[in-house]
């Protein structure tokens, strides 16, 4: 087992990363793996941004399996925390259920037993996809099952000297509005915030101020289920928790030694769950990395209260997104990873995100740029065979991972913007395309061969290529223009359906369209054109166009003319 990347191997921020995730492991004297660790509340459709949290730990652990170091990535779903806010599109009756954790909320669409397992599945299925190997724990299952139950007690121990901690980040600041529409740790904060807030100005009701003081654990109420509760007596000695709830009016007690019915508040709950769980690396969003956010604080706590060294850590930047204002998302709002999924290949959404250091902050592009993005990964995987570097170590993390394999990559590599081309040209089946794609110089046997890219190319042509720039083929022929045609585009067209007949082959059509012009000057096809033949192959090609696709300009004429077969092309131009 060699902990350390070898002299003279390229390193790049994921080596890096990996080096303080065993640095920390050494420190713990922990037995166990390395944990690098993710989490997210269920709270919402996962988005292209949210994957990041789940990639940055990915790669990390990825880089210690490499190195042959014992080693987990460990995602925590964030599922016990409460339901906070009825969204758009939702019955508005789903207000109901607001202070319950989304282990509790039932799904409204109904495929789904609960709020927070719609959210999941289709995350964890695209992260099955990119090679995502975690291991996954539920909060509610961890509180409810009581293995926390001694870090709660610890908690609740430790209460003041946790008070005094919060207390000098306390400010009266406003509340990002942004924190509302996003589905993590951010909106935690959000709420944290907010209630920091509440604590100074009213001294009650927030979460963590109660009759009693400041107070760590909230319950759950028993009656009701929402966490809109207020703890009114604690006993050190019997650990029993009086509370009641502002929305049903149940008093009750629980206790902490022998009943698990709630939480520990979120800047406490973090902290815990680092020490808990030996978490040796997390990183955060960059929202995360000011003074008295719960990352920062939990920073503290956990090595004040658990006598735990903070995680190794960094913050990463924000993702966006372009060219998707034609995407049907399936999430209504920003792309998923399941969306991109549909137009990019597995190793190429790793890549965007393994390639940039973590505080870049970068755009995802569904538009022309996925065009470029497939020629320059093809390019880097040649590349990659050639020279080891830091840009062919990212390709290699994107490509393949230690417990997966190499991921899904296509057995005949065609560029992306000639099987798109000839989507768009034929709006045809896989097969069709296959077999286009055969006669322009890309053999192969079988449409699996050209898989997972082509159906991509075919989804992105589809969606993501806006009407005006598809190509719509004629259905019938011009007969006004045909009419109309000047006896020097009669001798061209007619020059050109002599060589039209039966199979086209892609080389001998290319030569005959750019050839035309010069039989029709008296040269020969294989003859340099002059600038003359140059002025006519721009006027003949205008007419195939306006003949063939109603339109100025199009795909290569004869990449068109081979996908739409003699038969059509002769019907259209008159023959
Ligand atoms: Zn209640």
């Amino acid at each position: 087992m060699s902990r350390s990347t070898p002299q003279g191997e390229p390193h790049d921020w994921v080596t890096r990363a990996a080096d303080d995730a065993i640095r920390h492991h050494e420190k713990t004297g922990a037995s166990g793996p390395v944990t690098c660790s993710s989490g997210i509340s269920p709270s919402g459709p996962i988005h292209l941004g949210n994957l990041r949290e789940f990639l940055m730990p990915h790669f990390v652990a990825d880089e210690l399996r490499r190195r042959g170091v014992p080693v987990r990535h460990l995602h925590v779903w964030d599922d016990y925390d409460r339901f906070r806010k009825v969204p758009a599109g939702v019955d508005p009756s789903y207000a109901e259920h607001i202070g319950r954790p989304y282990t509790a909320v039932p799904d409204p669409w109904g495929c789904h037993s609960t709020w927070s397992d719609h959210y999941k599945e289709p995350i964890v299925s695209a992260l099955h996809t990119l090679g995502v190997d975690m291991e996954e724990i539920s909060q509610t299952e961890r509180y409810r099952s009581g293995v926390y139950r001694d870090e709660v007690l610890r908690a609740v121990r430790h209460r003041h000297e946790i008070d005094k901690v919060l207390s000098r980040y306390r400010t009266k600041e406003p509340i990002p509005a942004a924190a509302d529409e996003t589905g993590d740790h951010a909106a935690q904060e959000a709420e944290a915030m907010a209630e920091s807030v509440a604590n100074d100005d009213e001294g009650e009701s927030g979460a963590g101020t109660t009759d009693v003081g400041y107070f760590p654990f909230k319950p759950y109420c028993r009656d009701c289920g929402r966490d809109t509760t207020t703890v009114t007596a604690y006993d050190e000695e019997t650990t029993d928790l009086a509370y009641t709830c502002s929305v049903c009016d149940y008093h009750g007690t629980t206790n902490l030694a022998t009943q698990d019915e709630g939480k520990l508040v979120w800047k406490v709950d973090w902290p815990m769950r680092w020490a808990f769980e030996h978490v040796d690396f997390e990183p955060a969003g960059m929202d995360h990395a000011t003074p008295g956010s719960s990352f920062t604080v939990g920073h503290e706590l956990v090595e004040s209260v658990w006598d735990y060294p903070r995680p190794a850590w960094f913050g990463y930047g924000f993702v966006g997104f372009a060219g998707v204002q034609k995407m049907s998302s399936s999430a209504g709002g920003a792309p998923t990873a399941e969306d991109a999924l549909r137009v990019l290949e597995p190793g190429i959404l790793r890549w965007l995100y393994v390639r940039r250091q973590p505080k870049q902050t970068f755009d995802i592009d569904f538009g022309p740029e996925v065009v470029r993005l497939y020629d320059e990964w093809d390019a880097l995987a040649r590349k990659a065979t050639a020279k080891r570097d830091v840009q062919v170590l990212a390709y290699e993390r994107a490509a393949a991972t230690e417990t997966a394999g190499r991921l899904p990559t296509p057995e005949v590599v065609v560029p992306f913007r000639i099987l798109s081309s000839v989507a768009d040209v034929t709006a045809g089946s896989a097969e069709q395309i296959s077999r286009l794609i055969n006669t322009m110089g890309h053999p192969h046997d079988s449409v699996e061969q050209l898989e997972p890219r082509l159906s991509r190319a075919m989804a992105w042509t589809e969606e993501f290529v806006p009407a005006s720039e598809r190509t719509t083929v004629r259905t019938e022929p011009d007969a006004a223009a045909i009419e109309a045609l000047s006896s020097q585009e009669r001798e061209w067209l007619s020059l050109l359906l002599q060589g039209l007949q039966g199979e086209l082959e892609l080389g001998r059509v290319t030569s005959l369209v750019y050839g035309v012009p010069k039989l029709a000057r008296g040269m020969s096809l294989d003859e340099a054109p002059t600038d003359e033949v140059k002025a006519d192959q721009k006027e003949f090609f205008r007419l195939l166009y306006h003949l063939l696709v109603d339109a100025e300009r199009g795909p290569r004429l004869p990449t068109l003319m081979v996908a739409l077969g003699s038969e059509r092309v002769r019907a259209l131009l008159g023959a």
